[in-house]
């Protein structure tokens, strides 16, 4: 693997030390980074090129140990011990540093050699703390580096460490019965081909690992089938004359721990300046003000993306409405037969200019936001805050981290659920995820409660940030009832850890937010909108007997419609939206459209008249808000679940679960309305 040409090096280090920063700025990459433990949660890899040496790095998913409690540090265990590379590389928070070199320490044992990366040295500073990354480097025998890996250009002082060799790196000193036993190992493997270093990692992992990972281990170190029995015969009996495998974790752990804590002793000066965060949290995280604080915050937020939105939104429409008059008349001119005009301009423009000028937006403004409290810390506050309801419903708090993540995209969300331990709750969290509204969503909520509640600003807000209230307290209630039935078992306990507050990078934010968000979700909308905007006037342009086959079909759906309050179209504008939610109102626009006439591209104001001439009143509206929030996810989500939980029957429950209480409470609601009309 190593040549002079390429180095291939691994970034390891606990969660929320910066490694994907790091990484970002060596590889000039986006990966996904944030202040908050356990946001990646699979390994990205990625490639720069200086002076004509290649460096490959991958970026690790977050672990405190390589002993691998989920599967995420798993997945960076894994890469540690099996993945083929020149150099690992730990990267390590200069604010707790005895904490960070626990898996500096097991990484050193496994590997011989390592770089250590001590960043966020500017934060540490300001806490008064100062590091002697000098005597580190010399105690371990290791290349040590110190960064502040947001400023520019300083995570490429990691570069020259790379091609640093280490010295002879000392040992963690396990007590007396242990060494004994790693003796007895040594003496059965060496000379057998297998390193000293791979027997003693070897024997320790007997000791406290399952026998999947040891026997790949062994396959890895070469060790015969009859060494292997021989060792695994020798552990077996010291675990069971040293009081049980618990007590044998402990011994090791202990170990490792001491190794820790003698690497950094006198290496770390203190001074004061700790206290901001604290008394934040006070009220952040307090009693009585947590929740009306989250309450105002996401009401904010809200408010702050649909007022905000309400200028652009008319511009773009009517920019588009222009260009699409213009293609016409350009079209027309150039004597294209009028289908095609009508085509191009009525199927693909016009569907595409809804969601252009109704999407973006509120994206470009409601990300951004997301993003700033992301990367303040506020997202773990949030999780800390829901964590007790969660465990009353015998679910993870981190559940509110997934839950988070399905705001932006529910696929996200989804794949993020890797950070819940317990496979039971983790499949809690899988199930519900599509509770939350994601961003393809989002716009049809703001569209119908702007055009309906007759609350526009503040109060418009407040029924969305209620309309997300309800959607929490539904995934609650779901994972009550899923854990008293199908999903039983008893709440995991989690250690979740509070980041300090960061201050946000604004530029950075503003750009990730915009570009791998914002744009991103456009450009999907898009490519779905565009082709189905075609495939929807084929469907509403052709047909016999006078009747197109878009009526036919949703003249079929009509019936189960109007039971749920309702009609067929917003059905049919459902089920054709699989793809991507963001398509069901120009669906909806389109059908109606073809019954009568839209004068131009629709700005707000225009749809509502086009929905009102159709038939929508107030709980039409109402029940649509409920349909969008709770029915089948889109497509990428349910094969994202498949993929993450490995079994259809899944994917299967999560299309069925939102889609029965979404009809179920569409009927409840259309029932009352009735009753009370
Ligand atoms: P990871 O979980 O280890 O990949 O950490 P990230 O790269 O996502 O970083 C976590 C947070 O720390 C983000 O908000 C970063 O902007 C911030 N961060 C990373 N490096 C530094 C640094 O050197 N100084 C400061 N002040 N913040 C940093």
């Amino acid at each position: 693997m190593t040549d002079n040409e390429k180095t291939v090096t691994v970034l390891a280090g606990n969660p929320n030390v910066g490694k994907s920063t790091v990484f970002n700025s060596l590889t000039g990459m986006k990966q996904h980074t944030g202040n908050w433990t356990g946001k990646t949660v699979s390994c990205a890899a990625g490639q720069r090129i200086t002076d004509g040496h290649t460096y490959v790095f991958t970026d690790l998913p977050g672990c405190y140990s390589l002993n691998a409690r989920s599967s995420e540090e798993e997945a960076a265990r894994d890469c540690i011990y099996f993945g083929e590379y020149d150099r690992a590389v730990v990267v390590c928070d200069a604010s707790c540093l005895e904490r960070n070199f626990f898996l500096a320490a097991q990484i050193l044992e496994v590997c011989g050699d390592a770089v250590i990366c001590i960043n966020l040295v500017d934060e540490a500073g300001k806490r008064g703390i100062s590091v002697d990354g000098q005597l580190i480097s010399e105690r371990l025998g290791v290349p040590v580096v110190m960064m502040s890996a947001r400023r520019r250009g300083e995570a490429a002082k990691l570069l020259p460490a790379l091609g640093k060799p280490s010295d002879s790196v000392p040992e963690i000193r396990y007590p007396e019965p242990i060494k004994e036993y790693i003796t007895a190992v040594h003496t059965l493997l060496i000379g057998t081909g297998t390193a000293r270093r791979q027997a003693t990692v070897f024997a320790l992992r007997l000791l406290d690992s399952g026998s999947d990972f040891t026997d790949r281990l062994a396959e890895k170190y070469r060790i015969s089938d009859e060494n292997r029995s021989g060792c695994k015969t020798l552990a077996k009996r010291f675990i069971d004359s040293h009081g049980g495998s618990d007590t044998v974790n402990d011994m090791i752990s202990g170990a490792v721990s001491a190794f820790a804590s003698d690497a950094v002793s006198g290496a770390v000066r203190t001074g004061n300046g700790a206290g901001k965060g604290s008394r934040a949290d006070r009220i952040l995280t307090g009693k009585l003000t947590a929740f009306p604080v989250m309450f105002i915050l996401l009401m904010g937020i809200l408010w702050l993306t649909v007022t905000g939105a309400n200028y652009p939104s008319e511009l773009l429409s009517h920019l588009f409405s222009r260009l699409e008059g213009g293609v016409s008349s350009l079209l027309t001119s150039a004597g294209a037969p009028e289908v095609l005009t009508s085509l191009f301009c009525e199927g693909v423009i016009r569907v595409v200019g809804w969601v252009v000028s109704v999407m973006l937006p509120p994206m470009a403004i409601f990300f951004p936001l997301f993003t700033l409290l992301e990367d303040v810390g506020y997202l773990p506050r949030i999780a800390y805050n829901l964590d007790r309801g969660f465990a009353g419903c015998s679910a993870c708090g981190k559940q509110a981290l997934t839950m988070c993540m399905g705001f932006g995209c529910n696929a996200v969300g989804v794949t993020g659920c890797r950070i819940i331990d317990s496979k039971r709750e983790r499949l809690l969290a899988v199930l519900t995820n599509s509770f939350m509204p994601c961003n393809g969503r989002f716009p049809i909520l703001i569209a119908v409660i702007s055009m309906f509640s007759a609350c526009v600003g503040l109060w418009g807000s407040a029924i969305l940030a209620l309309v997300i209230v309800l959607a929490v307290m539904i995934t609650l209630g779901v994972s009550k009832l899923l854990s008293e039935t199908v999903l039983r078992g008893v709440p995991s306990s989690f250690t979740l850890e509070l980041p300090p507050y960061r201050t946000p990078q604004f530029g950075k934010v503003l750009i990730r937010s915009v570009l791998d968000r914002t744009l991103f979700v456009l450009g999907r909308a898009a490519a779905v909108a565009a082709p189905t905007g075609l495939v929807i006037w084929l469907l509403a342009n052709t047909g016999s007997g006078g009747i197109s086959t878009l009526s036919r079909l949703s003249g079929f759906l009509d019936p189960v419609g109007r039971i749920m309050g309702l009609d067929g179209v917003i059905i049919l504008a459902f089920i054709l939206g699989l793809p991507a939610n963001e398509i069901v109102i120009p669906i909806i626009m389109m059908c109606y459209v073809s019954g009568g006439s839209l004068v131009g591209c629709a700005s707000l104001p225009e749809l509502k008249n086009l929905l009102v001439s159709n038939g929508w009143n107030t709980v039409t509206a109402i029940n649509t808000v409920i349909f969008t929030v709770f029915h089948w996810p889109c497509s990428t989500t349910l094969l994202t679940v498949k993929k993450e939980t490995g079994k259809a029957r899944c994917a299967i429950a999560a299309a069925l679960i939102p889609t029965v209480i979404g009809t179920v409470l569409c009927i409840a609601v259309n029932l009352v309305s009735h009753i009370f009309a």
